[in-house]
C-alpha cells in the first residue's frame, strides 16, 4: 500500500485567513499545506484598493497585500498548492481530503473558502466589478461621500446596507424587483426615516450596468407594471442579492452549516468536528473584512495549536 501523505494542517483557501493562520503554524513548525483553487490571496488579491487595513495609512492595493501576506506565509515554510478541496472525510485522529490532485490526510483541518457574493448577472457588472460595482458597503461606501449610488435588492442586507451607504452618499436609488421587501418589519419602519436620501422602486429589475471613460454613469432597468425601460442616473452600483458561502464541498461531511451554508463555530473556531476549525468570511457570523479575517486566521492558528500539543507534538 502507498505511503499516507500526512500533514499536521489543511488549509482549504488561501485567501487572506488561510495566509495568516499558516504565517502563525508554520513559524511554529506545525506542518502546513494550503490548497487554492483559484487566486492566492482571495477575494482580497481581487480587491482595487484597501482603504480600512489597519497599518497602511495611505491604503493599499488588495494585490499587494495579498502578495506580502503569501511570502511571508511562505518565508516560514507554507506549502501553497493549486487545487480544489473535493470533500473531507472524519476519521478520527486523521482526517482524509479528497483534493483535485488525489488524497491527503491531516490531524487538523482548517477552512477558510470565503463566501462569494451572488451577482446580477447583467451587462456592464463584470465589466464595473469593483470599479464602479460593489458589494460590500463597508468596504466601498466611503469612496462615495456626496455621490448618487444605485442599490439592488429587496432583502435585510439591502436596506441594512442603504441605510448604512446615507451616512456617505447625497442620494440612493434602491431598486427592489418585487412588490414589496423580504427584509424585516422592524428593518423597514427604519428604513422610513430615510426618505430624505432614498427614493425604493418597486417592481423594477435591473438589466444593465452602463458606463463612459471607465466609469459607471446609469443603470438601465424595467418598470415591470408599465414593461417600460427606465434609466438611473449614479456614480456607483451596491448589488446586495445574497451570499453564496464555499462550503459545497462539505455537503458529505458532518460538519454542522447554519441556514444559508455558512460554517458554525464555537467561541474558539472549532466546528462540531473535533479537529475541523473555521475562519474568514466562511464562518457564519463573519463580519466579512480582511482584518476580520486575517484575526480569525490567527487565533484558529493558536487553537490549531493548542488542539494538537496534547496529541501529536
Ligand atoms: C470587490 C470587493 C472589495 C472588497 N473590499 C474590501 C475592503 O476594502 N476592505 C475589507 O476589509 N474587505 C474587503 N472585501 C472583503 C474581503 O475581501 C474579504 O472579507 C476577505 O478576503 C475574506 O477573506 P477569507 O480568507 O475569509 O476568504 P476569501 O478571501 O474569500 O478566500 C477564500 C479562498 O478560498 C478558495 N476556495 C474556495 N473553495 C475552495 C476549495 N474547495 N478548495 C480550494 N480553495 C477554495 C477561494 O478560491 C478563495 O481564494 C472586499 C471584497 C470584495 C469582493
Amino acid at each position: 500500500m502507498a505511503e499516507r501523505e500526512i500533514h499536521d494542517v489543511v488549509i482549504v483557501g488561501a485567501g487572506p485567513a488561510a495566509l495568516s493562520a499558516a504565517i502563525y503554524t508554520t513559524r511554529e513548525d506545525i506542518d502546513t499545506v494550503i490548497y487554492e483553487k483559484g487566486v492566492i490571496g482571495g477575494l482580497a488579491a481581487v480587491t482595487d484598493w484597501v482603504d480600512n487595513y489597519p497599518g497602511f495609512a495611505q491604503g493599499v492595493a488588495g494585490m499587494e497585500l495579498a502578495e506580502s501576506l503569501q511570502k511571508q506565509a511562505e518565508r516560514f515554510g507554507t506549502d501553497i498548492r493549486l487545487g480544489e478541496v473535493l470533500s473531507i472525510h472524519d476519521e478520527g485522529e486523521l482526517k482524509r481530503l479528497e483534493t483535485t490532485d488525489g488524497e491527503v490526510y491531516a490531524r487538523t483541518i482548517l477552512i477558510t473558502t470565503g463566501s462569494d457574493y451572488k451577482k446580477l448577472g447583467i451587462p456592464g457588472e463584470s465589466e464595473y466589478y469593483a470599479r464602479g460595482v460593489h458589494y460590500c458597503a463597508t468596504c466601498d461606501g466611503a469612496f462615495y461621500r456626496d455621490k448618487r449610488v444605485v442599490v439592488v435588492g429587496g432583502g435585510n442586507s439591502a436596506v441594512q446596507e442603504a441605510m448604512f451607504l446615507t451616512k456617505f452618499v447625497s442620494h440612493i436609488d434602491l431598486l427592489v424587483r418585487s412588490d414589496k421587501f423580504r427584509a424585516s418589519e422592524i428593518l423597514q419602519e427604519e428604513l422610513k426615516k430615510h426618505t430624505d436620501k432614498i427614493t425604493v422602486h418597486f417592481n423594477t429589475t435591473t438589466d444593465e450596468i452602463i458606463g463612459e471613460n471607465g466609469k459607471v454613469t446609469k443603470v438601465v432597468g424595467t418598470d415591470k407594471k408599465t414593461n417600460k425601460k427606465v434609466e438611473f442616473p449614479t456614480d456607483g452600483v451596491f448589488v446586495f442579492i445574497g451570499l453564496k458561502p464555499n462550503t459545497q464541498f462539505l455537503k458529505d461531511s458532518d460538519v454542522l452549516l447554519d441556514e444559508i451554508g455558512m460554517v458554525i463555530t464555537n467561541a474558539y473556531l472549532e466546528t462540531n468536528v473535533k479537529g475541523v476549525f473555521a475562519a474568514g468570511d466562511v464562518r457564519s457570523g463573519a463580519t466579512m473584512q480582511i482584518a476580520s479575517a486575517t484575526g480569525e486566521g490567527a487565533t484558529a492558528a493558536l487553537m490549531i495549536r493548542k488542539y494538537l500539543e496534547p496529541h501529536h507534538m
